[in-house]
């Protein structure tokens, strides 16, 4: 992918989003072979696709309008598709285009061959160092580029990950993610990912990112997210004070577990930056360069 097919996708959205809704070329369900189901999301299906023209192989996201009214959700929707169709990063799943009917909304997105990293995390228990330094630093990388074009993602978890074909690591659902805060509908879903700034209700910033690189991180090596209690309310002390305890088993390194200790700090404005995680020690002699776990370590 990313050649020639991706070239004609790219130029028949530019030309889509050019001509409005004046009635020219959009994007329509004919334009598409459809092929398996490649799983259930909450508000519809996703099938494996290829568009006729080009031949491309993309997942197509189909929603259905009446489930995404129900839960309020539209303006999220938009906001995803607003932010995520303009990010353009190896690490970040595309969004090449949507269309809709009467009863759905379309999303054309990049095909990850290799599927959810959570299913891959359930099946191996625990990554390996080298693997969970090769994720964490192609995140940094990906939360970095964000950062710089404004864009907080505030939902960095296991779930909201998938993989590449050739194993890289790539952030999907833009469904919480910002230009500015919006601290009214953060606390719906789990609280382990989010940092003591957010289950306070208080302001937050890009900081919110750098906290989950840290439980991500955390979960990678040990297989449970740091703060995981069976009460909400408990979670949620446990987050306030940053109650951090490293499991005696597996045996970890300390390069990683320093890694984790500077990115889950109360105060945001102290978590070691994204650019000092790349250079941190643990990332340095872990991480494979080329960014892809090639399934070997
Ligand atoms: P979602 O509605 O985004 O939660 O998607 C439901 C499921 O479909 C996910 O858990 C994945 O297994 C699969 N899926 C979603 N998007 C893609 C994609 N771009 N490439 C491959 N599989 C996907």
């Amino acid at each position: 992918m990313g050649s020639d097919a991706d070239a004609k996708l790219v130029r028949q959205e530019s030309q889509g989003a050019e001509n409005g809704n004046k009635g020219e070329k959009r994007w329509s369900l004919t334009d598409f072979d459809i092929g398996k189901p490649l799983g259930r999301g909450k508000f519809g299906n996703v099938y494996l696709a290829r568009e006729k023209q080009s031949k491309y192989v993309v997942a197509l996201k189909v929603l259905f309008k009446n489930q995404l009214q129900q839960s309020q959700v539209e303006h999220q929707l938009r906001r995803e598709i607003e932010i995520q169709s303009h990010l353009r990063h190896p690490n970040i799943l595309r969004l090449y285009g949507y269309f809709y009917d009467q009863a759905r909304v379309y999303l054309i997105l990049e095909y990850a061959a290799k599927g959810e990293l959570y299913k891959e995390l359930q099946r191996c228990k625990v990554f390996s160092e080298k693997r969970a330094a090769t994720y964490v630093a192609s995140l940094a990388r990906a939360l970095m580029y964000c950062h710089e074009k404004h864009v907080i993602h505030r939902d960095i978890k296991p779930e909201n990950l998938l993989i590449g074909l050739k194993g890289e690591l790539k952030i999907a659902d833009f469904g919480w993610s910002v230009h500015t805060c919006n601290r009214r509908r953060t606390l719906c879903g789990t609280l382990d990912y989010l940092p003591p700034e957010m289950v306070e209700g208080k302001e937050h910033d890009a900081g919110v990112d750098v906290w989950s690189l840290g439980i991500l991180c955390f979960e990678f090596l040990y297989g449970t997210p740091p703060f995981e209690a069976k009460k909400h309310s408990d979670t949620y002390k446990r987050i306030v004070r940053v109650d951090l305890r490293f499991p005696s088993k597996p045996v970890i390194s300390t390069s990683a577990r320093d890694l984790i200790c500077q990115l889950l700090v109360k105060d945001s404005a102290q978590r070691l930056p994204l650019n000092k995680v790349l250079s941190h020690p643990w990332i340095v002699n872990n991480a494979d360069p080329s960014g892809v776990y090639n399934g070997h370590n």
